[in-house]
This record gives structure tokens, sequence and C-alpha cells, in this order.
């Protein structure tokens, strides 16, 4: 039987756990090869999939890894690595504001740049970058993490208009809030319960609802949907 993304190769970035672990195997369902990082030596994605090691918060390793990914053929790229520090502005250690950048945006950028000869030369790519809902609105103590989040929507819409007409689409895709083991972690049960009673549809996100938003965007049904920041929150963001 042929699948959606029979002979295509993606490059999953944080796909160890959370939504990229859930994007990896659902692209992996779709008959993709799939190639996941994470910053551990002999960590692991889905069944299935390949594992890289690399740690964008280091420029070097971040460097060496683009160069890796330019040889290996990549026809859909998820940015999906992020990390965030809450913090009040005034309290927001210049050093964590910086890893935050490298991590979210610096990373994006330089994988971006690294597939895309080889994405234009074949005439067909997909781009997908994970932001979040504070991409497009904020709150206090979002300031390193809405900065971060808001510059990969702009990166997005210019790499768009570029490419476009090379076949290359790219967009990003803005979760709200999502359960995973690092937000029970983070937040606890009844601040997850709270949280859940601002969200319309009165819950959380799954990460496969996020990984099958991906999947289309990355499969060949999306032929002209590029340069949009695709927010999906329960209806958060629009009440
Ligand atoms: P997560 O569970 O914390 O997983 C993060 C992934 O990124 C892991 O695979 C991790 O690798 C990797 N990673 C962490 N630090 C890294 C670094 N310095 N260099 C390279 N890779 C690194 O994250 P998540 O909650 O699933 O979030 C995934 C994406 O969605 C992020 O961009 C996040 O901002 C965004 N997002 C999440 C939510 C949510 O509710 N969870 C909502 C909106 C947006 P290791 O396992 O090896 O550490």
């Amino acid at each position: 039987m042929t699948r959606l993304l029979d002979g295509k190769l993606a490059l999953v970035t944080g796909g160890t756990r959370g939504i990229g672990h859930a994007i990896a195997a659902r692209l992996l369902a779709e008959g993709a090869r799939v190639v996941v990082t994470g910053t551990r030596e002999g960590g692991r994605g889905p069944e299935g999939s390949e594992y890289r090691t690399a740690d964008f918060a280091q420029p070097c390793a971040l460097r060496a890894f683009a160069d890796d990914a330019a040889a290996l053929g990549v026809d859909i790229l998820v940015n999906n690595a992020g990390i965030n520090k809450i913090a009040p502005f005034a309290e927001i250690d210049p050093a964590d504001f910086l890893k935050i950048q490298q991590v979210n945006v610096t990373a994006p950028f330089l994988l971006a740049r690294a597939v895309l000869p080889g994405m234009v030369a074949r005439g067909w790519g997909r781009i997908i970058t994970i932001a979040s809902i504070w991409s497009v609105i904020s709150k206090a103590r979002r300031g390193a993490y809405s900065a971060a989040k808001f510059a990969v929507d702009g990166m997005t819409a210019a790499l768009a208009a570029e490419v476009a007409s090379s076949g290359v689409l790219a967009n990003c895709v803005s979760p709200g809030f999502i359960d995973t083991e690092l937000t029970r972690t983070v937040l606890g049960e009844a601040a997850m319960q709270d949280l859940a009673a601002q969200v319309p549809l009165g819950r959380f996100g799954r990460p496969e609802e996020v990984a099958a938003l991906v999947a289309w965007l990355a499969g060949p049904e999306n032929t002209y949907l590029s340069g949009q920041n695709i927010v999906i929150d329960g209806g958060f963001t629009r009440v």
C-alpha cells in the first residue's frame, strides 16, 4: 500500500519526547524515513526513527549538525526543538535570553538554510517550525520565549516568500497548552485544570493532534498553504 510520505526524508528536531516524538511517530506512520535529534548521547526517538545527538545551545555543535543535515537530503524539516524559561522581564538572565534565541530561532534558521539547496534542486520541500501561542499573543514573564517565537513567525513568512516558486512551502504551527510529560511536571494537576477551564474546548491538546496538523502540512495534500502561522489551541487565543 502506498503511504502519503513514502520516499520522503524527514528531519524532526527534538524528537525524543513530547510534541516532537509524536510528530516523528506520525511521519513514520505516513511512510517517511525519519531522523530525530536530541541532546543526549544514546537518546532515542520513536521506534523506526534514526537518532542524532546535537545540543543546539552549543553554537559549534549546532553548526556541525547543520553541515551534516545539508548532506542528508531532507525533504521535510520540522523545527520542533525548543526551550523556555519563564521569568519577570527585569529578572531575565541575558545568558538565558541568548540561549533561548539560539535554540528556538538560530537553530531553525541554520537548519532551514542547510536543507534548502537540496529542496530547491529537487523542486519540493516542506519546512515546518513549531512556534507557540506565545508567538501571536503574550503575557507576563514570557519576554524571552515570546521574543523567540514571534521571531520564527517573521522568519518563516520571509522564507516562504522567497522559496514558494521553487516548490518549498514553509509554515509555523503554534500549539496552545499541550499535555506532555513536561507540562505535567512543570504545571502540576491543579494548574492544568485551571488552565483547561480557560480553553473553549475545555482541555489541553494532545501531541498527536499537533502531529496530525504537521503531517498534513508536510504531505501531498498541502499544495497552496505557505507563509502561515497556524494556531492549534482549542480556541484559546480567540476568546
Ligand atoms: P519537550 O518535551 O521539552 O521536548 C523538547 C525536545 O527538544 C526534546 O527532544 C529535547 O531533547 C530537545 N531539546 C531540548 N533542549 C535542546 C537543545 N538545547 N538543543 C537541541 N534540542 C533540544 O518539548 P515540548 O513541550 O514537546 O515542545 C516542543 C516544541 O513545541 C517546542 O518548540 C515548544 O516551544 C513548543 N510548544 C510546546 C507547548 C507545550 O505545551 N508543550 C506549547 C506550545 C509550543 P532531549 O530529550 O535530548 O533533551
